[in-house]
């Protein structure tokens, strides 16, 4: 008989801008101290554990901390077009036009940064990161909240 155990990190934060196109139009540039929690579903391996807490939690910082700090664009939005001119993203969206340095910013391969784009990214990302080292792991989800009442969660088999 196999048991599908989980476990769960959390508190791990970072803080980025970003704005989102919708229905024609686009949101103003800001930000958010986004909040990460992650659960883990699998069996338990001969060490007594799904995953290493220390080692997930090591794993998803280092994948937050890319976007810590840094101007979040999407890749495959339908209404906001990044282009890099020599050191600058410039951008344009439906109310206008950015130019930000490129080393502060990071385009994501994602429709539009919103936290169900975001926490399905992490999501694909971790799962990658983990399947060799721990195949026991079945199924990975991310949580990712850009306000106290606002959180998306995406949940993926491996
Ligand atoms: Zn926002």
């Amino acid at each position: 008989m196999t048991s599908q155990v989980s476990v769960e990190v959390s508190g791990i934060d970072f803080a980025a801008a970003h704005f989102v196109s919708e229905g024609g139009a686009c949101e103003q540039l800001h930000g958010h101290n986004y909040h990460v929690t992650v659960t883990i579903w699998g069996e338990i391996d001969s060490y007594g554990m799904v995953v290493d807490f220390r080692i997930l939690k090591k794993r998803i910082q280092q994948l937050c901390k890319q976007w810590d700090h840094f101007v979040l664009l999407p890749a495959q939005s339908k209404l906001i077009r990044t282009t890099k001119k020599a050191q600058q993203i410039e951008v344009t969206t439906p109310n206008g036009k950015y130019s930000f340095p490129a080393k502060d910013v990071k385009v994501i391969d994602v429709v539009e940064t919103t936290a169900e784009e975001l926490a399905r990214f992490l999501c694909q990302k971790l799962i990658v990161n983990l399947s060799s080292d721990f195949p026991n792991v079945t199924a990975v989800q991310v949580a990712l909240a850009e306000s106290a009442t606002s959180r998306a969660t995406v949940l993926l088999s491996v």
